[in-house]
């Protein structure tokens, strides 16, 4: 099943969360995303058939001002579900999370901060959790996906990182509002005390509507449930680091980095009957590619 998600309509949804963010960016807290607003407006949105908009094939990625996340990145990750279930799935994904300083990675210290601050190309796997789900709802909303990082925090099982993004893994069996309809996965944020707390959503598509967050439907590693989160979680990192809080770089279409190269592979190689595009470690994967604002470069897999 695809969405039915118009290109004009999404870029609408786009546009009204910039005005949005930028209404918001004065007061301390964005306020709990409701489902309409929230889904479209920093997802990976869903389809890995849809193109990229075409306008944002060559509209530059600007800077508004705000924060850039410019210390290494630590990732703390949250197995959502019965990820004990599939081990091997969960080993591709740690293996690649722990491989994301990379070529590809290095893209993003194209966008600095203010004070001309770079991204760096460091990415560290430090903590992972594993979460049951709750009883009820029967269906997760981004609030308790915020509600879960928020109560991991408290309870001290990871430490309140400026520098993180907490990454909320959901298994297959885990059913998300808005999850393989609208989107893949999204990143966001909260303030917790005086810090702004990153976390991001990917969800496991393995299942019947597989192919509505994965490009094939075999892959490089075999799971092409695992190599469809890859990508999502490396569009998803990317865009947190660039624009944490909203107000960092994104389009005059209100398209992220990652956003403007969503779905496109660029120069790809075949590992048996699957595609990939890069190599990290000993495995092969098959990722997004992200944006350079180097002037005619645009989408590629690495600098
Ligand atoms: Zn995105």
């Amino acid at each position: 099943m695809r969405p039915p998600i118009t290109t004009a309509a999404a870029r609408l949804a786009v546009a009204g969360f910039v005005v949005a963010a930028v209404l918001t960016a004065t007061s301390c807290a964005l306020p709990a995303p409701t489902e309409a607003v929230a889904a479209e407006r920093r997802s990976q949105r869903a389809s890995a058939a849809a193109p990229a908009a075409p306008a944002a094939a060559t509209t530059p990625v600007r800077y508004h001002g705000g924060p850039v996340m410019t210390g290494p990145v630590r990732l703390y990750v949250i197995w959502l579900g019965e990820w004990s279930a599939n081990p091997t799935r969960k080993r591709i994904l740690v293996h690649f999370m722990s491989h994301l300083t990379s070529p590809w990675f290095a893209i993003n210290r194209g966008y600095p901060d203010a004070a001309g601050r770079r991204v760096q190309n460091s990415v560290r796997l430090v903590r992972q959790i594993s979460v049951a789900v709750p009883a009820a709802p029967a269906r997760l909303t981004d609030t308790h996906l915020a509600d879960t990082v928020r109560r991991a925090l408290d309870a001290e099982r990871f430490p309140v990182d400026r520098s993180g993004i907490y990454l909320v893994l959901t298994h297959r069996s885990v059913d998300k509002v808005g999850f393989l309809t609208r989107h893949c996965g999204w990143h966001d944020y909260f303030w917790y005390g005086s810090t702004t707390i990153k976390y991001a959503f990917v969800g496991d598509p393995t299942g019947p509507n597989l192919r509505v967050c994965a490009p094939q439907a075999v892959s490089p590693n075999g799971d092409a449930g695992a190599d469809a989160m890859a990508s999502t979680i490396a569009h998803e990192v990317a865009e947190a680091v660039t624009n944490p809080e909203f107000t960092g770089w994104f389009d005059d279409g209100g398209y992220e980095n990652a956003d403007k190269c969503a779905w496109q592979y660029g120069r790809r190689y075949r590992v048996g009957r699957a595609w990939a595009n890069m190599r990290l470690g000993r495995r092969h994967y098959y990722i997004q590619m992200n944006w350079s604002n180097t002037p005619g470069v645009g989408c590629t897999l690495g600098t």
